[in-house]
């Protein structure tokens, strides 16, 4: 039986606790991709990556082992892996270490056939991961006003180009058909190369995540080798218990078997997000491109600078410039809340009208 493994942390253990809980990984002498959450370019303060102490941790107990690290991920806007891993404090904690980073949006993609619910479906991802023996991934406790939670099974995103993420937005509207990717796509690259998981859940987040929530204490590192699982517990420990597509979508592939919990268990209150309950709601309807326009409408407020980011990453140009500020088109917007996860003043925020 797989084995969930959790320890009670502050950031200040982190690090030994995350080489506790990564010596279960069993990689040695190996090429290793380390793959954290880098969504933006934020302090680790504001929650939404990964916590440097932890990427340390690991990286340290796998050069100590004799891996060959690589670092990689793409970040939700235009940010170059140098901005995110400064900004994150991620180069910094790992400044005297010998690791190769993977910048994802520059490095050659495979075309990866997505396996599990969705038929006859190539997903370009960095070839990295079919160069390295082994991966652990390091995702973020947090809520995600799209799929409900951004946890293991998300964190593969991460690989894809950014081009690749624009262009699956634009394809599967749903977001319970994204989700059903998102699941696709943490079971093709599990199948592909072992795979191993340290959840950061010190400080979490809530609300209207995965960067505009509100930080959530949880001190807790969660780790195991089946993402889907790993979230399933995360998932479990929210009283009462939130219900989030992509668990739902890998317990009816069959991918969360019986568990066996080594460690603390606790049970936390999260705020759940309003654009998310929203999009759960019109999500049951087969169009929900057209009911989108009814619910959650991401709506630009006065912090707005023009910077035009979210219009660069909005998946369907459902944003314009009038008079220096971003305008969204609520007909052609499809409700992806990428510009939300993008806008580096969080001047974008989701507006609840339809639950
Ligand atoms: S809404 Fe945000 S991302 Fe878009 S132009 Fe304004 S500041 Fe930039
Ligand atoms: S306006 Fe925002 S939420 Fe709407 S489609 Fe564009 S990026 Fe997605």
């Amino acid at each position: 039986m797989n084995k969930i493994l959790t320890i009670e942390s502050s950031y200040e253990e982190a690090e030994k606790n995350s080489k506790k809980l990564v010596k279960n990984s069993g990689f040695k002498n190996q090429k290793i991709l380390v793959k954290p959450n880098l969504l933006c370019p934020t302090p680790p303060e504001a929650v939404a990556t990964t916590h440097p102490s932890i990427v340390k941790g690991v990286v340290e107990y796998l050069i100590d082992k004799g891996c060959d690290v690589y670092l990689g991920d793409s970040s939700a806007g235009q940010d170059s892996l140098n901005v995110l891993l400064k900004k994150t404090k991620i180069k910094n904690a790992l400044k005297k270490l010998d690791v190769t980073f993977v910048e994802v949006d520059k490095y050659p993609a495979i075309e990866l056939q997505l396996q599990g619910f969705i038929k006859d479906q190539t997903m370009p991802i960095s070839k990295i991961v079919n160069e390295v023996d082994g991966i652990i991934s390091l995702p973020k406790y947090k809520v995600h006003m799209l799929t409900g939670f951004t946890g293991a099974t998300k964190n593969f995103y991460g690989l894809a180009p950014r081009l690749v993420k624009k262009e699956f937005h634009a394809k599967y509207i749903n977001p319970a058909k994204f989700s059903t990717m998102i699941v696709d796509l943490a079971l093709s690259i599990m199948k592909k190369v072992p795979t191993f998981y340290v959840m950061d859940s010190i400080w979490g987040m809530e609300g209207e995540g995965p960067k505009g929530g509100t930080k959530k204490e949880i001190n807790m590192l969660i780790a195991g080798k089946n993402p889907f699982q790993v979230d399933n517990f995360a998932i479990g420990m929210v009283n009462p218990k939130f219900k989030v597509f992509t668990n739902e979508i890998a317990q009816k592939l069959g991918l969360i078997q019986k568990y066996e919990v080594i460690g603390p268990k606790k049970k936390i209150k999260l705020k759940m997000s309003k654009g998310y309950k929203a999009v759960r709601l019109a999500s049951i309807f087969p169009n929900f491109g057209i009911l989108a326009s009814l619910v959650g409408i991401p709506k630009v407020g006065s912090l707005c600078t023009g910077c035009q980011t979210c219009i660069k990453n909005c998946p369907v140009n459902a944003i314009h410039m009038e008079n220096g500020k971003a305008v969204i088109d609520r007909k052609k917007c499809i409700k992806c809340f990428t510009c939300v996860e993008v806008c580096p003043v969080n001047a974008i925020k989701v507006r609840k009208r339809l639950i």
